[in-house]
């Protein structure tokens, strides 16, 4: 399939008339054009180096506005609003940000604090009464995720998860591959992801911050890549851990090796690390056919090939399209493709069998009743 006809024919429909996560591909072109009438008007909570990343580019959004700050520190606000022209009013800290309830000019709040304040964050935006946007991984565990979707469900409010890689124009190509049966039946899946952590004295690092190590952080790039190039869900896992730096990885693992099995027989061979670099892939191999993308879950550029050739996708920020995505999804009443918290669940899920694999010296885990 000629994926850049095939959006370029979808563009001439204009923003508004296709969703932007049914386009196989979206273009630099898409946002050369002017803003759209609705904006989603959005917050960021946690000014750090994701926080500040999404912010940067969602100056290219089309449907997505920055309009507020949540942080600890003063200066940052104050460079904010500079910076991005955010107004004092909408601009809070952790103590004051239950107020924003009372702000009608804030749709939605980015949660982009450290893992394990997640939870927290979720649960005092949602009663709120915002929609709330956060980042991967969801919490520390599936039973604090069944307790922010119960709370985000009964507070009336959006719950998405920031799996940008559901919006990267290659992953939608892979997906729709294998949704288009041109892979064939699905036979296996060698995804990994992980890269060497530096700074010893990072969050990252502490397990009350991070809730884990490379796992929670990365490794969960490789578990959510299984789920979207199998198109199943699985059914037991097995995890094995090996740890050559316990004094920097006291706290939390630091590289796991896991396997999903899946209904239809497949067999999921996945990775994660903190302690090298250059582990990032993602390969399906149907009986008709393969997909491999690498760097497949970076902020790349991604590339890709299949059995018949190089991928041929268009690359754009990644947290560009996901906002704009996030938005045409609430402004328009469009499906989200696979980023709701409900996701998240079924990740979580997954991460507390292969940490209960762990403990158990690599013992099979079935998922079935968890
Ligand atoms: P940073 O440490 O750079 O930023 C986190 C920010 O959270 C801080 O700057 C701070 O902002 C705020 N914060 C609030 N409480 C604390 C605390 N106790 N300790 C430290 N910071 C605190 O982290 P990242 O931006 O790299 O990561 C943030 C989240 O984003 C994580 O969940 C991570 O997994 C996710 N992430 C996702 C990526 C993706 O590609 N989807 C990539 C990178 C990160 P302030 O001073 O404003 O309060």
């Amino acid at each position: 399939m000629d994926s850049r006809r095939d959006f370029l024919q979808k563009l001439t429909l204009g923003i508004g008339a296709t969703a932007l996560t049914d386009l196989p591909a979206t273009a630099r072109e898409l946002y050369s054009g002017p803003k759209a009438d609705k904006q989603l008007r959005v917050a960021i909570m946690g000014l750090g180096s994701y926080g500040t990343r999404v912010a940067e580019a969602m100056k290219d959004c089309k449907m997505a506005t920055l309009v507020g700050a949540v942080s600890g520190t003063p200066a940052k606000l104050e460079d904010w609003k500079k910076k991005y022209n955010i107004p004092a009013k909408n601009t809070y800290n952790y103590e004051t940000v239950s107020k924003i309830k009372d702000n009608p000019d804030i749709d939605l709040v980015y949660i982009t604090t450290p893992n394990s304040l997640h939870y927290k964050h979720v649960l005092q935006i949602a009663a709120a009464g915002k929609h709330v946007l956060c980042e991967k991984p969801v919490a520390d565990n599936a039973k604090q995720t069944r307790e922010m979707i119960a709370v985000c469900e009964k507070a009336g409010v959006k719950f998405y998860i920031g799996y940008r890689m559901h919006f990267e124009p290659h992953t939608r190509e892979l997906i729709r591959m294998r949704e288009a049966g041109e892979l064939g039946k699905i036979m296996h899946v060698n995804n990994y992801m992980g890269f060497k952590s530096g700074d010893p004295n990072q969050w990252r690092l502490k397990k009350a911050l991070a809730g884990g190590g490379a796992m929670m952080d990365v490794g969960i790039y490789a578990l959510n890549g299984a789920r979207y190039a199998t198109g199943e869900e699985p059914i037991w896992v097995t995890a094995q851990e090996t740890k050559t730096d316990p004094v920097k990885f006291k706290e939390v693992d630091e590289t796991i090796m896991f396997q999903l099995g899946f209904p239809s027989g497949v067999v999921a061979s996945c990775g994660t690390t903190y302690n090298f670099n250059n582990y990032e892939r993602l390969y399906v191999i149907g009986e008709k056919g393969f997909v491999e993308l690498s760097p497949a879950f970076s902020y790349g550029p991604i590339k890709g090939r299949t059995h018949n050739g190089p991928m041929n996708q268009p690359v754009i920020t990644h947290q560009t399209l996901q906002m704009d995505g996030i938005a045409d999804i609430i402004l328009n009443n469009k499906p989200d493709p696979n980023v709701s918290g409900a996701e998240g669940l079924k990740d979580m899920i997954v991460v507390d069998a292969l940490y209960e694999s762990i403990r158990k010296g690599g013992a099979k885990i079935m998922l079935a009743g968890k």
